[in-house]
């Protein structure tokens, strides 16, 4: 049967599932659809024609196999806060499984846990520390993200240079297919057999179907920690710090930086972490491991970022003092959304050795089009998240960072460099794909997609351009003035 978009009064779609879900967690009216409009991207606005949230895994099946039975397309929702437009339905059921909150088990002796696809983030990590452990990867968004949402986005976070991404920490997925069927993929000991079915499902955007059930690797948490701040007055400066701390072999556990227009954004805000605002850069970095010789290469460390020309580094005396920092660095994105109505955030990945020339190009590219790029980023990872803040109402304005935004992206790809670290393609990357792939490699995303769904029902018209599979439904282009 040929996908179609449902109207929420046609064949009593709506009707039946509330008779799955209940009346209140099904929504048709435009303004109760208006919350989901967006995701942590709000220059994109797409509205879905029904939302509909089950509370449980029964209640998620049955709505996924009623879907099927009508060959109805459907968005997974988590949290909403990707940053590609991931999770914006257009015209069809946006399936929100943020209630699915169940933590099915922690096993501490063996460091897994298996959780449901709504459990947020930082909460695994709390709960989880009660035994000594935590869960690795750590968005910036990690107090309201979902583990589904990580899954479908292989998400990283700060202290992913060391630990690694997402992919690193799933050992298992139970997967509701969009023909809701049931499959396993992986396996508890995280060992593979076969095809790695499950390291193609992660990253794959809610295209392949729901993360249902999710088993995690558990991290014992590290005996010794010291978190850096080092003060630099250029951007470069800071750069070759990087690189110099890579070079010596010493993996730091994040390695992370802020320009100056991010430190005044963040200092000015409620998330104040004491940054020195006269600094052109700074740069976090965290060391962890045993507590024998971790001073030794704070030492170190620090003696690089002398050498690099840092103007001062000190280290958090206390864990309240690293939370401070730490927090003005999380909670960055949204001291600068607050300072304007828009904030469009790239996340182009560049070999390390080419972060100084790269920072050097956009800085140019920002003032050729009179635009404020901010940066904060992974800089430990080469991963790059420049960002403007605009008025997106003002159609001049908007053109002027988008043709800024696509001459960075252009700029990264040329360095050798890639369109997405960890925020995934969504709508946002999808005109860059073809910049970065031949029409083959395209096909076969597009021939794996078939294998997983084959109507191409779930999350339509994201990741691989319209042109390279045959989509039912085609991809509005841009609407001037609304996105950059
Ligand atoms: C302030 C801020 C900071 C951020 N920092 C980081 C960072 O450091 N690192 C990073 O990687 N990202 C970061 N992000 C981006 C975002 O938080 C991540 O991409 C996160 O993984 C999205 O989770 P979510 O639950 O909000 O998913 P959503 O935004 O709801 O959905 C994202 C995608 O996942 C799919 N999806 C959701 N749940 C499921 C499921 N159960 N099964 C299948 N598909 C599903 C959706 O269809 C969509 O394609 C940040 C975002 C914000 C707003």
């Amino acid at each position: 049967m040929p996908p179609r978009a449902p109207d929420p009064d046609d064949d009593g779609l709506a009707e039946r599932l509330r008779q799955i879900v209940g009346d209140r967690r099904v929504l048709v009216r435009p303004g109760e659809l208006r919350a989901y409009e967006s995701d942590g991207l709000p220059g994109y606005q797409l509205r879905p024609s029904i939302a509909v949230f089950p509370g449980t895994r029964d209640e998620t099946i049955a709505v996924v196999r009623l879907l099927a039975e009508r060959g109805v397309p459907f968005v997974p929702r988590g949290a909403g806060t990707g940053l590609s437009g991931g999770a914006l339905a257009e015209g069809v059921v946006l399936l929100g499984l943020h209630r699915l909150t169940r933590i099915i088990t922690i096993d501490a002796e063996n460091q897994r846990a298996v959780v449901e696809p709504g459990v947020v983030n930082a909460t695994l990590t709390r709960l989880a520390s009660a035994h000594g452990l935590h869960y690795a990867p750590d968005p910036s968004s990690q107090t309201a993200c979902t583990i589904g949402g990580n899954v479908a986005e292989n998400a990283g976070g700060p202290h992913c240079l060391k630990y690694g991404v997402t992919l690193d920490h799933i050992v298992a997925l139970t997967v509701l297919l969009p023909n809701g069927a049931i499959v396993t993929l992986g396996n508890d000991d995280g060992e593979q057999e076969g095809y790695d079915l499950l390291g193609a499902f992660i990253g794959s955007e809610g295209c392949f179907g729901i993360a249902l059930d999710v088993t995690v690797r558990l991290v014992r948490d590290p005996q010794a920690v010291r978190t850096l701040l080092a003060d630099f007055p250029s951007v470069m400066a800071a750069a070759s710090a990087v690189s110099a701390i890579i070079a010596t072999g010493i993996v730091p556990a994040a390695l992370e930086m802020m320009d100056n227009a991010t430190i005044q954004a963040v200092e000015a805000s409620i998330y104040a972490a004491g940054y020195p605002t006269d600094a052109a850069a700074i740069l976090l970095i965290e060391l962890d491991g045993a507590a024998a010789g971790i001073d030794d290469d704070v030492a170190r460390v620090a003696r690089l970022c002398d050498d690099a020309g840092a103007r001062g580094v000190r280290t958090a005396a206390d864990a309240a003092e690293r939370a401070r920092l730490w927090q003005g660095r999380k909670k960055a994105f949204g001291a600068m959304g607050r300072i304007s109505p828009h904030l469009v955030v790239q996340d182009a990945v560049v070999p390390r050795t080419r972060l100084p020339a790269v920072l050097a190009e956009i800085q140019a590219i920002g003032e050729r089009h009179h635009v404020n790029v901010c940066n904060v980023f992974h800089a430990g990872d080469g991963n790059l998240h420049p960002n403007i803040g605009y008025d997106s109402s003002d159609p001049v304005q908007a053109q002027r960072v988008h043709d800024a935004m696509s001459e960075i992206m252009a700029a990264c790809i040329a360095a050798g460099g890639t369109i997405t670290g960890e925020h995934g393609v969504g709508l946002d990357k999808l005109p860059y794909m073809d910049a970065l792939f031949t029409a083959p490699t395209l096909h076969a995303m597009c021939a794996l997609r078939d294998v997983f769904d084959p109507d191409h029902r779930a999350n339509p018209g994201k990741v691989v351009p319209v042109h390279s599979c045959r989509e039912w439904h085609s991809v509005r282009p841009p609407v001037a003035g609304r996105r950059p």
